[in-house]
């Protein structure tokens, strides 16, 4: 099993994370891991895709419980050595007509989005291989909330220079801001979701730097990207894309070639790299 090849998919039992989980079962060599933090749907999932003649493994995975982080991470190391591609696609979007207080939109969304993905690389990054390749789902609207931001905003998550930990009290002080209603005058945009992406964005390109100082001989390519607007639950049935349309550019990212050295710490689009 140790030498065995294994790809990680998180929120793979629906829309977006079940064509990319869809796509790998066809396109990569070894392991495929459908993780969901609901057992059943999860279950389900690798049941309708065996249906479909593709063979998925399951394994519980809420990137929010860090004891489900801890727990996943453990398995990874024993049963493989680590992980050679991860997929951090679970993520959540209050619906426009949603009234909860952005307030609670503000601090919910970038839970997930922002805080517990960090998580989740916090403790699979030492467990990716060399030759790994990690696909951070994020969005075009990242790319736009930070175009809406503050010339100071935009310069600090723009800046080579932002570190981790800056990054996480900056994100951690739009919540506080929002939450005393004082995010506007402190030059952020009215998008909570747009925030955790610009988030999760500048944190690919900090922890893409990190593995290329840290980690300079063993090759690995993270990078972030966007699908496409996709006709998921999230997405809605107006979106242009299918799921399976959505899956091209993060499986395209997840599977470059043995010895490729970019793209690497980008912002990917259409398989191309972006602007940021
Ligand atoms: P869906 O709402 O259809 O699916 C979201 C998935 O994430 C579900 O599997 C959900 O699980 C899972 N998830 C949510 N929270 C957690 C958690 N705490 N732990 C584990 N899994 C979790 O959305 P999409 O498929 O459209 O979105 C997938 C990704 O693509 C997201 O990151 C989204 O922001 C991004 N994206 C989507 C676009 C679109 O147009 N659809 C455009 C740009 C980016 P459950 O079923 O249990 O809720």
């Amino acid at each position: 099993e140790m030498s065995t090849r294994v790809a990680v998919v998180t929120g793979g039992n629906k829309g977006l994370g079940l064509a990319i989980v869809r796509a790998l079962c066809g396109q990569f060599q070894g392991d495929v891991y459908l993780t969901a933090r609901d057992y059943g749907r999860g279950q389900e999932a690798v049941e309708a895709l065996a249906k479909e003649g593709l063979k998925s493994f399951f394994q519980q995975l809420d990137i929010d419980d860090l004891s489900s982080i801890t727990t996943a991470a453990a398995f990874f190391r024993e049963k493989y050595g680590g992980v050679d591609v991860l997929i951090n696609n679970a993520g959540i979007a209050f619906k426009n007509a949603d009234t909860t207080p952005f307030a609670v939109q503000a601090e919910v969304t970038l839970k997930t989005n922002f805080f517990s993905t960090r998580d989740v690389l916090t403790h699979f990054l030492p467990l990716v291989k060399a030759g790994g390749r990690v696909v951070n789902v994020s969005s075009f609207v990242g790319v736009r909330t930070l175009n809406g931001c503050s010339p100071e905003l935009q310069q600090r998550f723009r800046s080579p220079e932002l570190g981790e930990e800056q990054l996480l009290a900056l994100m951690q002080s739009f919540v506080e801001q929002a939450q005393r209603g004082e995010h506007l005058q402190n030059g952020w945009p009215q998008t909570a979701y747009g925030v955790s992406k610009t988030g999760l964005t500048a944190l690919s390109m900090i922890l893409a730097r990190r593995l290329s100082k840290e980690r300079p001989n063993d090759g690995i390519l993270l990078n972030a990207c966007c699908p496409g607007w996709v006709g998921t639950e999230m997405g809605g049935s107006s979106a242009p894309k299918s799921p399976e349309e959505g899956a091209i550019t993060p499986v395209y990212l997840a599977l470059l070639p043995p010895g490729a050295a970019e793209p690497h710490g980008k912002f990917v689009s259409d398989k191309e790299v972006q602007t940021w």
